[in-house]
C-alpha cells in the first residue's frame, strides 16, 4: 500500500527543486543538492529524515548529501553507473526501493541522456525525473547521446497518464517559450502557457505537472506528430517522419534558443 501523504518543494539555488516526501513525523528527500533548507524545513516541523533518492551525480543535486549524513546512517540510493563520495546503495533499472516509515515503494528506471547514469524514481503515481524531462522541456545531454535521452524519455511517457511529474528545476515558462516557437498551432500549449504564467506571476511552482500535460503540450514528447517534425526538416530533412531525428534536431533548437 502507497500513501504518500505530502511531498513539499524546498527551492534552492536559482531555480532547483528539492522534493521533500512526508508522511507522519517521517520524511525523505529527492536530490539535496543544498543540505540547509532541507535541515531547517525538518527541525520546523518536528520531521526525522528516513532516506536520501539521488537521480545523478550534478552538484546541484548531491552536495547536501554529507552534510545530512552526519552522525547518522540514513539510507541514500544513487545510480549503480556513476560515481559518488558518499556511502550509499547502488540502484538501477528494475530495482524496487521499499521506505517502510513512509509505506511507499519505488521502481528505479535508468534513464540515461543527460548524464551517463541517471535513473528517476517511480512509485504511487509519482515520477522523480530529475533532470531528464522538465515541464514543457527536457534536459541538456552531457554526458550520453540525444538519442539516448530520446529513448529514456518515451520510457516516462509510457508510464500512467495522471502520474504526477515532479522535476528537479523550475524552467517551465522558459520551456515553454520555446514549446509555443515550434508548435504554436497547439491550443493546450496556450492554455498551460497562459496558467503557469499566473502561477509563476503568483510566485507558486508550475509543478508537479502530469504526463498527460507533458504529452499534449511538451515538444520533446511530441516528436512523432507532423508539425514538430515539419519544424525540425527545415534544419533536417531526415527529421521528415522520423521522431528520434526530429528529437535531436529540437534539441540542438532549444540549446541557442533565445526566450
Ligand atoms: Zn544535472
Amino acid at each position: 500500500m502507497i500513501a504518500v501523504m505530502d511531498i513539499v518543494p524546498l527551492r534552492a539555488f536559482q531555480d532547483n527543486y528539492i522534493w521533500l516526501l512526508i508522511q507522519d513525523r517521517h520524511a525523505v528527500v529527492v536530490d539535496p543538492g543544498d543540505a540547509r533548507p532541507v535541515q531547517t524545513h525538518l527541525q520546523r516541523h518536528a520531521l526525522s529524515l528516513r532516506g536520501i533518492l539521488i537521480t545523478h551525480h550534478h552538484g546541484d543535486h548531491v552536495g547536501g548529501v554529507e552534510a545530512l549524513l552526519q552522525g547518522t546512517a540514513i539510507p541514500v540510493y544513487a545510480p549503480r553507473h556513476e560515481t559518488f563520495s558518499f556511502p550509499h546503495h547502488p540502484v538501477g533499472e528494475g530495482e524496487r526501493i521499499q521506505l517502510p516509515e513512509l509505506d511507499m515503494v519505488f521502481e528505479v528506471l535508468d534513464v540515461p541522456g543527460h548524464t551517463a547514469g541517471h535513473v528517476a524514481y517511480y512509485g504511487g503515481n509519482t515520477l522523480f525525473c530529475g533532470d531528464t524531462l522538465f515541464g514543457g522541456g527536457c534536459g541538456r545531454v552531457f554526458e550520453g547521446t540525444c538519442r539516448q535521452l530520446y529513448h529514456s524519455l518515451q520510457k516516462l511517457a509510457r508510464l500512467p497518464d495522471e502520474t504526477q511529474v515532479y522535476c528537479a528545476h523550475e524552467y517551465t515558462l522558459a520551456n515553454l517559450r520555446f514549446a509555443l516557437s515550434v508548435d504554436p498551432g497547439n491550443p493546450r500549449l496556450m492554455e498551460r502557457m497562459q496558467h503557469d504564467s499566473q502561477l509563476a506571476a503568483l510566485g507558486k511552482p508550475t509543478l508537479p505537472s502530469t504526463l498527460a500535460l507533458e504529452k499534449s503540450t511538451n515538444p520533446f514528447l511530441r516528436c512523432h506528430t507532423p508539425p514538430l517534425q515539419t519544424v525540425a526538416s527545415l534544419l533536417e530533412p531526415l527529421a521528415s517522419g522520423d521522431p528520434e531525428v526530429t528529437f535531436c534536431v529540437l534539441r540542438e533548437m532549444k540549446n541557442s534558443f533565445k526566450s
